[in-house]
């Protein structure tokens, strides 16, 4: 039995995690893989005297680690895309399996990636790329190996449902609750991803592509942020029933599949409503299982060691039992992995939440329903608030029936151009999701 050997790039939150769960759990580890895991080899760019490394081998270089022969597998935790792209393809070239948390570089490039590692026949696993702790990439790949999946929606950003609860909790503004955010550590300096959702639709579509068998298709999502949210769209939502969260949502249609990451009211009484403050979840619909639920810490030192130290169990016993992993990187195997059409987001189709801020008069509210009625879009409910004292103007806030998105696209331009409306329309669109 062949201890796996470890060559670890990048000693930052999730790098140092990964030391240390191997050596706290180091029984419970080698036990389930049937066989050691050792780190032997670390690269570096400057010494992290806090990490305690053992006995393992340090370089300054990361692609002396990805060429060392005696590794078998190399756990790239540096982040970022373009030399981490490098980094891997050097160490899939140098017949090394690998394990990354990285969603960024899978998203973006793991076509290319998944295509050398079979051309050398190694495998490249990613469970902790995809929402931090929570097995989200086997239930896909493995447990749900069964079904055809319909569609799945996540809370897989932590950072954004820690600023949604916030506000929803105490009726505060975004901008100040990302800046606490940032000062506890769950924003970055830059919360760009986080807040565009960008860093949601790299996880998204290797979920989506994990589910439909699809390549990787990280152009064609659909992102829509959470900054222009104010804490009178949560306040109303709830008035409504409803709750905001910030969903990565995937949907096979017959036309062809849904990638889309925007804010989104679901019902309060869903189990995805539920979930606060900074923990994920993701909630997959398979035609055999009915839905499912996942739930945990999406980000943090150990939670997400748990999912690569899980990736490295996994390659650990296969390779222990002398055979190249048997379970494809994307879930299908190559010959089954098609192209599929993904839908414009002008063709979706869902039901909608529109604010509108209109002159407080007889007639208005009949010149906002025919714009809505001309384009076929239904009126499910209607609130209009009373005036603020000395305001002339009141907030409208109309649920719409399901409606395609390119309709209620040019209801929203039309309505925007009556002299009795003020401001924008915000719209926020609506799901009403199964459990
Ligand atoms: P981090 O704390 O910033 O750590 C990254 C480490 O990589 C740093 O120590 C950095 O060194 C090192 N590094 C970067 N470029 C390098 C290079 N060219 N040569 C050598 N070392 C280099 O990041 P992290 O939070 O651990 O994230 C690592 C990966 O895990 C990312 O892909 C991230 O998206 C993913 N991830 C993170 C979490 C989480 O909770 N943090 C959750 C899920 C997934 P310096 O210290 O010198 O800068």
């Amino acid at each position: 039995m062949k201890t796996l050997k470890i060559g670890l790039c990048g000693l930052g939150t999730v790098g140092a995690g990964t030391v240390e769960l191997l050596r706290k759990n180091q029984a419970a580890v080698s036990g389930r893989a049937g066989t050691g895991l050792q780190v032997t080899h670390i690269g570096v760019r400057r010494d992290k005297p806090d990490v305690d490394i053992g006995a393992a081998r340090v370089s300054r270089d990361i692609f002396a680690v990805a060429k060392d022969p005696e590794i078998d597998v190399l756990v790239e935790l540096i982040g970022g895309t373009d030399t981490a792209l490098e980094l891997v393809l050097t160490a899939i070239e140098h017949g090394k399996h690998i394990v990354t948390a990285n969603k960024a570089l899978i998203a973006e490039h793991g076509n290319q990636i998944f295509s050398a590692a079979r051309a050398k026949g190694v495998n490249v696993r990613y469970e902790a790329a995809v929402a931090g702790g929570i097995p989200i990439i086997k239930a896909l790949r493995e447990g749900l190996a069964a079904n055809q999946i319909e569609w799945l929606a996540g809370i897989i950003n932590g950072t954004g449902n820690f600023i949604l609860t916030e506000m929803r909790d105490k009726g505060r503004e975004f901008a100040d609750v990302l800046a606490e955010a940032q000062a506890l550590g769950y924003a970055e300096a830059d919360p760009t991803f986080d807040v565009e959702g960008i860093d949601a639709a790299h996880k998204l579509v290797i979920m989506a592509s994990l589910a439909f068998g699809m390549p990787l298709r990280f152009d064609a999502v659909y992102t829509e942020g959470i900054g222009s949210l104010t804490p009178q769209d949560v306040e109303y939502a709830e008035e409504l029933g409803y709750r905001i969260k910030h969903l990565g949502i995937a949907r096979r249609t017959d036309k062809g599949v849904e990638l889309r990451v925007h804010p989104t009211l679901i019902p309060a009484q869903r189990l995805l409503a539920k979930v606060e403050g900074v923990m994920n979840a993701v909630m997959v619909e398979g035609d055999a299982v009915g839905p499912t639920l996942y739930y945990g810490a999406g980000a943090g030192a150990l939670p997400t060691a748990s999912a690569v130290v899980a990736d490295l169990v996994d390659l650990a016993r296969d390779l222990s039992a002398g055979q190249v992993p048997k379970v494809a990187d994307m879930a299908f195997v190559d010959e089954a992995i098609s192209d599929l059409n993904v839908l414009p987001m002008s063709e979706v189709v869902t039901a909608n939440y529109l604010r509108l801020e209109v002159d407080d008069k007889p007639g208005v509210m009949s010149s906002v329903a025919s714009v809505l009625c001309d384009k076929g879009i239904s009126i499910e409910a209607l609130i209009q608030k009373a005036p603020q004292q000395g305001q002339t103007t009141v907030p409208v806030i109309i649920l719409t029936n399901e409606a395609l998105e390119g309709s209620v696209d040019k209801a929203i331009t039309e309505l925007e151009a009556l002299d009795t409306l003020y401001g924008e329309v915000t719209r926020i669109r609506v799901e009403s999701l199964s459990a």
